[in-house]
């Protein structure tokens, strides 16, 4: 087994396609054999019901419990509430339970670590730990680029996203700073593209321009494609959906592409 990376899926606008990736990617990843784990990071526990666990309110454990347990230094069995979905990846569950935690982690001690200790025990079980983050830069999201080794940006190439950017790479340039000086802008990945128009490529060259080499962009791009807005209600990922539609392809092409990365 290699050693565990983890990697949170993070961009403050919503509706930009992280959660669609984290369940894809994370699949894509147990296909090739990979031992992983998703956490679902949102308390609106999209991840969760995506993956067919859809009353998120009957989990008994989330990970608000073991956030909990670890601000208030209580014990608690790593993988307790842990679920394993039929196509081979483990889920760390989240509900509406997670959202007391933005208060709760206020006045912490070591606030921004967390979730970072909650998931150190579960490394030597995995490849991969994706996070799969909430669209804003508050506590949880500081709370999953702590505990990551690099971070997945997905972008929208709808609207030309560099504002949405400047404020991510700001955020990440300071929890590199003072919190994880290890972590890693793994790459962006742009999403929901829609092949008709010019504004996919207007995006990337964009992205180009400003960030320069300063970040990796990620050569597959996935589609905007019906099949990946209707999988959301499927509980399963868009290859047992429909394995040979252009936005399964698209994100098989991005997970050899991530599996790559980690070759070298
Ligand atoms: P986020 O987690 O960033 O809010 P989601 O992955 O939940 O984004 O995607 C937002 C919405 O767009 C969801 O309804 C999802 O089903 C849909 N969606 C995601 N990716 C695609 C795609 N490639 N094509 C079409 N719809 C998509
Ligand atoms: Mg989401």
């Amino acid at each position: 087994m290699q050693p565990c990376k983890v990697i949170a899926i993070a961009n403050q606008k919503g509706g930009v396609g992280k959660t669609t990736t984290a369940v894809n990617l994370g699949a894509g990843l147990a296909c090739a054999g990979k031992k992983v784990l998703l956490v679902d990071g949102d308390l609106q526990g999209d991840l969760t019901t995506c993956l067919g666990w859809w009353d998120t309110d009957a989990l008994p454990v989330t990970l608000a419990t073991h956030m909990e347990h670890q601000i208030r230094d209580a014990p608690i069995d790593a993988r307790e509430g842990i679920l394993h979905h039929r196509e081979g990846v483990d889920l760390l569950p989240a509900s509406i339970e997670l959202s007391g935690m933005e208060m709760l982690l206020v006045n912490a001690m070591s606030r921004e670590f967390a979730m970072r200790s909650c998931l150190q025990n579960l490394r030597k079980d995995y490849e991969y730990i994706l996070i799969d983050c909430m669209p804003s830069l508050g506590m949880l999201t500081i709370n999953a680029l702590a505990a990551a080794d690099s971070v997945i940006v997905p972008v929208q190439a709808h609207y030309l996203p560099l504002k949405g950017m400047t404020q991510l790479m700001r955020t990440i340039g300071k929890v590199q700073c003072q919190i994880n000086p290890e972590l890693k802008v793994e790459g962006v990945l742009l999403t929901l593209v829609d092949m008709r128009t010019n504004l996919a490529k207007a995006t990337a060259e964009s992205l180009h321009n400003n960030y320069g080499n300063a970040i990796p962009i990620y050569q597959s791009i996935i589609p905007v494609a019906i099949k990946a807005a209707e999988v959301s209600a499927a509980g399963t990922s868009l290859y047992a959906y429909d394995r040979g539609s252009p936005a399964a392809e698209a994100y098989r092409t991005f997970t050899r592409e991530v599996l790559r990365s980690d070759e070298k």
